[in-house]
């Protein structure tokens, strides 16, 4: 029987039929999954809790010739406080689209399901700022892609960074004063942002989210986060904008 047993989180839920859905999950070790979630929709079947949006849960797929179909799913996490929430769930839709994307099916993606589970756990339990939040898994996210901007010494040089220095997106690298160049586009950038750059791209995963920034030191690391992924997933990404209107 070509049965799989996968842990995953729901990153997409289309309707279909009269009560059936089709769910793509994220998982470790297969990447981006497609199944077929049969009367889930009925608030009475033994899907209907673990196949919601963003549910993180143990699935059994049945593995046929064509789309896979969920034979059971035990629920291990449902972060319901995010899916009640507006601009929780905002930037957290904005976060999956950016999976979505980038995780292609049997992509091995171990290490992005632990950063999207842990981003999930502390914008779902957590008082911090989900702009913070949000800025920490882009910046993880794109380093997990192999996208990791340089920040420990000048990327063009490799002085110590002291006193003035700025972010190159066209070098990919943060640049002393010297190297920083005008004609290039750099941005200079606060004290503040280059150590926030440095703790999300060089923290171990558990103390990935324990610092806070002050809000003009996470209004330019918005900036800087925003453009370079921009430029690297080489799409505009517009759910966020949908905040502005909140405001
Ligand atoms: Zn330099």
């Amino acid at each position: 029987m070509p049965l799989m047993k996968t842990g995953g989180i729901v990153i997409k839920t289309v309707n279909t039929g009269e009560s059936d859905k089709i769910i793509t999950i994220l998982s470790g070790e297969h990447g981006k999954l497609q199944a077929s979630a049969r009367a889930s929709r009925r608030p009475k079947s033994r899907l209907f809790a673990g196949t919601q949006f963003l549910c993180y849960s143990d699935f059994v797929l049945y593995k046929g010739r064509s789309l896979a179909t969920i034979n059971s799913c035990e629920p291990t996490e449902t972060f319901y406080e995010i899916r009640n929430d507006i601009v929780r769930l905002t930037y957290a839709s904005y976060m999956v689209d950016l999976i979505l994307d980038s995780i292609q099916e049997e992509q091995p993606s171990e290490k992005i399901l632990k950063l999207f589970l842990n981003t999930l756990h502390i914008l779902a339990k957590t008082d911090k700022t989900p702009e913070l939040v949000c800025r920490i898994f882009e910046l993880r996210f794109l380093a997990e892609l192999g996208f990791a901007p340089a920040a420990d010494f000048c990327g063009v040089c490799g002085r110590d960074l002291e006193g003035e220095y700025s972010f190159s997106f066209k070098n990919e690298c943060v640049l002393c004063s010297e190297c920083t160049s005008c004609e290039n586009g750099d941005s200079r950038i606060l004290p503040g942002t280059l150590k926030a750059l440095r703790h999300i791209l060089y923290s171990k995963p558990d103390n990935l989210f324990r610092f806070e920034l002050d809000p003009k030191v996470l209004n330019e690391l918005g900036k800087v986060c925003d453009r370079f992924l921009r430029e690297k997933l080489e799409k505009d990404y517009k759910k966020l904008q949908f905040l502005k209107t909140l405001e």
